[in-house]
């Protein structure tokens, strides 16, 4: 399945939540949800009233995928691999998703988006405890140390990214070591550090059926 690339708001608008998928412009009142805060289409405000039960798993699922930017099949594998950890499956995803080194550089700054992370990621901009990786779904692991490569650290878009991003702050499972763009990862994020608001049992729900 390809990847979506379409107009990102419209998922936005879809979810009638702010998924952040487009960096600076989600903080401005720029933002779609501000202006129009219903689902796209012409039919879209009366599609709003009619959610019941599968329809409300399948678009937490949706949301899900979408804030991390993963498609179907790899998500599925992501749940499948949840329901085998020790823990609440829910969470266990969500944790799963959360230590892809994408989002782990926009968590910890680096990129004003996690799919700009995704792209600098790609690129080699990063590395983990020293060894350079460019593979948006690696998982990070309790310890390592996440670093904009020597060559990178004068990269206009970090240095922007870093710029526009300051004050947000870092999640409390990451440590940013400041002048080297240095993060390191202190512990696996638990779901009370993890900022979603999402439903993740209804997810584990509809797998379920
Ligand atoms: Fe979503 Fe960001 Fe677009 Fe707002 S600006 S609708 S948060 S992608």
């Amino acid at each position: 399945m390809a990847r979506y690339a379409g107009a990102v708001c419209r998922l936005c608008r879809r979810e009638a939540m702010k998924l952040f998928l487009k960096g600076e412009r989600c903080y401005t009142e720029k933002c779609a949800i501000e202006k129009r805060n219903f689902p796209p289409g012409q039919h879209g405000k009366r599609r709003a009233a009619k959610m019941l039960g599968y329809g409300i798993q399948l678009r937490e699922k949706q949301k899900v995928k979408r804030i991390y930017g993963v498609l179907e099949d790899q998500f599925r594998r992501y749940f499948e691999q949840a329901e085998r950890l020790k823990g609440i499956t829910g969470e266990m995803l969500l944790q799963l998703l959360e230590r892809r080194l994408d989002n782990v550089s926009y968590r910890l700054g680096f990129a004003t988006s996690r799919a700009q992370a995704r792209q600098l990621v790609r690129h080699g901009h990063f590395a983990v405890n020293g060894r350079k990786v460019d593979i948006p779904s690696y998982l990070v692991k309790a310890g390592d140390l996440v670093t904009v490569r020597a060559n990178s650290q004068k990269s206009v878009t970090i240095q922007h990214a870093i710029e526009e991003v300051k004050g947000r702050g870092v999640p409390e499972w990451l440590v940013l070591e400041g002048e080297q763009l240095t993060g390191r990862v202190v512990s696996l994020p638990t779901r009370e550090q993890i900022n979603l608001p999402v439903q993740e049992q209804l997810i584990v729900e509809l797998y379920s059926k």
